[in-house]
């Protein structure tokens, strides 16, 4: 069963692997974007992190849907809005349960995944982080490690993608041949729930 504090500690990793990624998230962020993804994250992170200290929700959807939040009000690129709206979908999905089963978190994750489709019309192929999200869901009910995997597959098969959604498909043809950075931080926050489950 998860209880809050893993959700606490998906969090806290999540936060470590974007501080320790930033330059690279900025850096794949450049030839196809703004060159903000890293610190737009760092942003939201830092603050989902304080939140959930400071407020210490006691229950896991309480905890993703706070985590959420600070993402929407915190991070003004498009990633924020996406971010915080999986998180909170996700929290909404598991309702007031003081733990959840692994199937259940699945389960709300993969809700959670669908309302990013939904806000931001994006389908897999199109060259977000939904390339790396939905082969992590799909992969999750083998495990966390399993969804590690199937997200860092996903964010390395966004390379060879023309961008269809988001400032990346202003550059038409142009966007092929870079690596998504949306695709590389979901990588991360899937990664994080392997570190959370120790
Ligand atoms: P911005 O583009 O506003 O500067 P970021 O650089 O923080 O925002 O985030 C860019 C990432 O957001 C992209 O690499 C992509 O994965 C993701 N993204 C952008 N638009 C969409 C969308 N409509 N649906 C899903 N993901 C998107
Ligand atoms: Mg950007
Ligand atoms: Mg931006």
């Amino acid at each position: 069963m998860l209880d809050a504090d893993f959700f606490r500690r998906w969090m806290t990793a999540t936060t470590a692997a974007v501080d320790r990624e930033a330059e690279r998230l900025t850096a794949l962020d450049s030839p196809i974007g703004d060159a903000d993804h890293g610190s737009n994250l760092q942003r939201g992170f830092t603050a989902v992190t304080a939140a959930v200290e400071k407020e210490a929700p006691q229950t896991p959807g309480a905890l993703l849907m706070l985590a959420g939040r600070q993402l929407i009000s915190t991070v003004g690129g498009a990633s924020g809005p996406l971010y915080g709206t999986l998180l909170r979908r996700t929290g909404k999905a598991l309702g007031d349960a003081g733990e959840v089963s692994e199937d259940q978190f699945t389960q709300a994750l993969r809700a959670g995944v669908d309302a990013v489709m939904a806000l931001g019309g994006a389908a897999p192929g199109d060259k977000t982080m939904i390339d790396a999200l939905v082969p992590a869901v799909d992969a999750l009910g083998d495990g966390f490690a399993a969804a590690r995997a199937a997200a860092e597959e996903g964010a390395l098969a966004t390379t060879p993608l023309q961008a269809r959604k988001g400032r990346a498909s202003y550059l038409g043809e142009r966007s092929i041949g870079h690596q998504d950075p949306g695709a590389t931080s979901s990588a991360l926050l899937i990664a994080g729930l392997a570190e959370a489950n120790g």
